[in-house]
């Protein structure tokens, strides 16, 4: 597998760092737990997106794309990062916001990513939710064309057979990082949204035969939908890198018990592990993924799930920008005296 065969944009601060956490080891009393920091990416406080965006942009540029038209939620990391790499590029970026919450809070319309967007100068438009955001932005890319202009569509979340290379050679990096320290590991555990990080790794874990358990949180969809989802995009991920086939339905696993009442609606669960990995690892997490990824993670730490003795890393996949547009979630009145 060799993917320096794809076009790439380097900009992300890789390898990101793979760390053990030994106070919520302690704390939980269960596996050893270690984390990949892809919260530490570089790119506009970095995040998954960046890796893939990695690849999207690369192939933008040797389109001779001027402008990149994206979407995603209200506090969309991905919307985030994209406008980053685009304003890195010296690229335009215009971004369709999906109001996936109803939420009327000034900091969840205004802070958080959505400034860091228009801080990078990208443009917003906010639309009410709907069915195929896919199709939305192509229909706003192909009204720009009409005009004139050359437009680069990039899915929601960058999950496309391209950005999901990004994630291949995650698998690559992580794999190579425990290799060359002489650790084993047992499980991989990550929070899965639109399907590309949890395309991208299980795919190139597949293509390594490293034989590695990897689990996904959900944050949206439920389990058949989000499996099927992250199958049929491992599935193209596969054949784009010359490895067909290496995927099986049963190698992607999804746990969408952790949503709650659903898409970027705080649950009780990840406002505790929000504060878990605040208060004993230093570590920001944020309410929308990486927090009921995690919670999910917890639980089944609780349950036994994984055995103690076993080595589990958690990927931090970022967004503790979002924090800013949800400090709502939180009361600290108990913190002030
Ligand atoms: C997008 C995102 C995810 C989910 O990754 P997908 O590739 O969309 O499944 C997880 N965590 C954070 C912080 C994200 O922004």
């Amino acid at each position: 597998m060799h993917l320096s065969r794809f076009p790439r944009r380097f900009l992300a601060h890789l390898p990101t760092p793979l760390e053990r956490l030994d106070r919520l080891t302690k704390e939980l009393g269960g596996p050893e737990i270690w984390i990949k920091r892809d919260d530490c990416t570089g790119m506009s406080t970095g995040g998954n997106k960046t890796r893939k965006l990695e690849f999207l942009m690369a192939e933008a540029e040797l389109q001779g794309a001027e402008m990149v038209i994206t979407q995603g939620a209200t506090q969309s990391n991905h919307a985030r990062q994209t406008a980053a790499f685009a304003a890195k590029m010296g690229m335009g970026c215009h971004i369709v916001l999906e109001d996936r919450t109803g939420s009327n809070n000034a900091n969840y319309n205004n802070n958080g990513n959505v400034l860091l967007d228009h801080l990078h100068g990208a443009t917003t438009e906010k639309r009410p939710s709907g069915p195929d955001f896919n199709a939305v932005i192509e229909d706003v890319a192909n009204e720009m064309r009409a005009d004139g202009k050359k437009v680069y569509t990039i899915p929601g979340g960058g999950s496309n057979p391209t950005g999901a290379l990004g994630y291949v050679n995650c698998a690559f990096e992580l794999l190579g990082q425990v290799n060359n320290s002489g650790m084993q590991i047992d499980h991989i555990v990550h929070a899965t949204g639109s399907a590309g990080t949890q395309a991208g790794l299980i795919t190139g874990l597949k293509a390594m035969n490293a034989q590695i358990p990897l689990l996904g949180i959900g944050v949206r969809a439920p389990k058949a939908k989000q499996e099927e989802n992250v199958y049929n995009l491992a599935c193209k991920t596969a054949e784009k890198l010359g490895c067909p086939g290496v995927v099986l339905r049963e190698d992607v696993v999804a746990n969408t018990d952790y949503v709650g009442e659903g898409y970027g609606i705080p649950t009780e669960s990840g406002l505790e592990a929000i504060r878990m990995f605040a208060e004993l690892e230093a570590i920001l997490l944020d309410p929308v993924y990486s927090a009921k990824g995690a919670a999910g993670f917890i639980d089944l730490i609780r349950k036994g799930h994984f055995k103690k003795g076993e080595r589990v890393v958690f990927l931090h996949t970022g967004g503790s920008v979002a924090l800013f547009g949800y400090d709502a979630a939180f009361d600290f009145s108990d913190r002030w005296s």
